[in-house]
């Protein structure tokens, strides 16, 4: 089983590091991508690479730190990205729920990622909140093409959702799918299967039973055994799936 987004790099896990990966490795989750949010935590993901194995990352900035970018930074990024550990350029989007960097900024930080996502070759792995249609206007324009995008930790709706079927884009899913009043499992039932990811945005979003607490990729398995059922198939056939999916949408 893949961990397809992971902030291993956060505080959180400074004092259970190497614990934490052999939990993960333990409970079947084999494969880890700790995501970037700024370039401090690019760093810290690409050193963990070195570090362990099974681990990758992805060199991006987080909307919420959009308004920390500059063109210096880009370039940082694009030397992290050429990195044979990192699978993917993100996270980046729009969030206009949080708003903690102006739109403004939000924009240029994403529009800039896509053109180094296209000029690299790497997966785009998208953060949206309370942005759908704008972040869309974004990605139609840019045309990443099939099995490049990645929607990560997915939060739409059936309509949402199938517009990224069309485009062949990934939908990711965490602990939010195990919540009682979440409406994902619907959302879930119309996908092709070849499209579906887990992941757990640790250290947040844990799932029932574990909600509230500190995540990690151990509880990967959770979320399968969820989509499963949720599908009326084995586990076995779910970790197998996402698993492979995981290898496409990465090429790890
Ligand atoms: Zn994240």
């Amino acid at each position: 089983m893949v961990d397809t987004h992971a902030h291993l790099t956060f505080p959180d896990f400074q004092a259970d590091l190497s614990e934490t990966i052999a939990r993960a490795k333990a409970a079947g989750v084999d494969k880890i991508i700790n995501i970037g949010t700024d370039s401090e935590h690019n760093a810290k993901a690409i050193e963990l690479t070195k570090k362990y194995d099974g681990l990758f990352a992805a060199a991006g900035l987080h909307p919420h730190e959009a308004q920390h970018f500059s063109d210096e930074l880009l370039q940082k990024m694009e030397e992290f990205a050429r990195h044979p550990k990192v699978v993917a350029i993100g996270e980046t989007g729009l969030d206009f729920y949080r708003n903690y960097a102006p739109a403004e900024s939000q924009y240029r930080a994403f529009e800039a990622q896509v053109e180094l996502a296209r000029k690299t070759g790497k997966t785009l792995v998208m953060h949206i909140r309370a942005a759908f249609k704008e972040s869309w206007g974004v990605l139609e324009k840019a045309d990443l093409g099939e099995e490049k995008v990645v929607l990560h930790c997915f939060g739409e709706g059936i309509e949402e959702a199938k517009k990224a079927i069309e485009k062949r884009y990934f939908l990711s899913f965490n602990g939010t799918l195990t919540f009682p009043k979440s409406t994902l499992p619907e959302v879930v039932k119309i996908l092709p299967l070849d499209l579906i990811l887990t992941e757990t945005d640790c250290p947040y979003l844990a799932p029932v039973p574990h909600r509230g607490k500190r995540n990690e990729p151990a509880y990967i398995p959770v979320v399968v055994e969820k989509l499963a059922a949720v599908l009326g198939r084995s586990k076995e056939e779910l970790a197998e799936v996402t698993a492979t999916n995981a290898a496409r949408a990465f090429g790890i």
